[in-house]
């Protein structure tokens, strides 16, 4: 309670699926700004739930780094909605830029500067034991200084499912490894780095790699896109409890497709895509990996952070 009364609420920044987002400030300091996340959670998850969320995100409050959104603090305000306190970020995410074509032009510097801070909070998460589960180019905030930051990372879904929609937004499945589709029940950091990979295929297409409308159809964009996930390419896939392809089997893909239309980021950049979209999550390159890739240190270098298009 003493949390809540530390922060002054104002006017609503944005609507997500599951939360309402407002802006706020220190009330001892109004030049702290804040943003405080309001979790809807679902009915038949209240009694009980919200305190054991609170527990289980408390610790995501020590994880700090340059490209995670910060968790200020968290509290719980008398209806059980969960609160979370978040570092501000003002200027949008990445959907936005990948999204306006005519708005912000950008090239392969800007992308390896992008995906470089990307990678960052992702192996910084993926060392304290914590996944996200859903990186997506909304779930990448850009801090005022040019900075990108993973917004969301460690919120169990578990008190507000996602699954069950709270408002007519769709959830988007363009970004869920194979491996969660075919309803694997153990997974590791690999299924974020999968994720990592389409938000990298998104920035130079410009538009959603995999853009698949329904649980099936996803999987059927990812045999036709990377190829069919069969017991050769990925021993033990057939087993899973989801497991089911339609049609023909499509070899996986080679360097050459890949080049014909991933080829703006060189063929050191290709490299790292095809590594990360690897369907075998055990073959997958992990986040650490990611951060060793020749692709850093080939040119051309990553953009300064000020130098990046950027909202004005
Ligand atoms: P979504 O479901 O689209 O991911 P969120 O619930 O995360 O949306 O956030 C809804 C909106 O609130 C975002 O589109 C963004 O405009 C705003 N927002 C979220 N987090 C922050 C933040 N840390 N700082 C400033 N604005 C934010």
């Amino acid at each position: 309670d003493d949390e809540k009364r530390k922060w002054v609420k104002g006017k609503k920044l944005g609507e997500g699926t599951y939360a309402n987002v407002f802006a706020a400030h220190l009330r001892t300091d109004p030049s702290q700004k804040a943003a405080i996340k309001k979790i809807k959670v679902q009915k038949e998850y209240r009694d009980g739930m919200a305190p054991d969320a609170l527990r289980e995100i408390k610790h995501l409050q020590e994880l700090n780094h340059p490209n995670v959104v910060r968790l200020i603090s968290v509290f719980s305000s008398k209806d059980q909605n969960l609160n979370l306190v978040l570092e501000y970020l003002p200027l949008g995410d990445l959907e936005d830029l990948i999204r306006n074509v005519n708005t912000y032009r950008y090239g392969a510097a800007d992308i390896k500067a992008w995906m470089g801070m990307l990678c960052r909070g992702v192996w910084f998460c993926h060392e304290n034991f914590v996944l996200h589960r859903d990186i997506k180019p909304n779930n990448i905030l850009i801090a005022a200084n040019g900075e990108a930051k993973l917004a969301d990372f460690g919120l169990a879904r578990s008190f507000s499912d996602p699954a069950i929609p709270m408002t007519t937004n769709v959830i988007t499945r363009w970004y869920r490894p194979p491996e969660l589709l075919f309803g694997a029940r153990h997974y590791s950091g690999a299924v974020d780095v999968w994720s990592v990979g389409l938000v990298f295929a998104e920035l130079i297409i410009r538009s959603p790699f995999l853009p698949g409308d329904s649980e099936i159809n996803q999987i059927d964009c990812i045999c036709r896109a990377i190829g069919t996930p069969t017991e050769e390419n990925w021993p033990g896939v057939t087993k899973l409890p989801g497991y089911a392809v339609a049609g023909e089997t499509v070899p996986v893909y080679g360097k050459d497709a890949y080049m014909g239309r991933f080829g703006a980021v060189g063929a050191d950049g290709v490299d790292l895509l095809m590594k990360t979209l690897v369907l075998d999550p055990r073959k997958r390159i992990t986040a650490r990996e990611m951060l060793e890739h020749k692709w850093w240190r080939s040119e051309p270098k990553p953009t300064r952070n000020e130098d990046l298009p950027r909202k004005t």
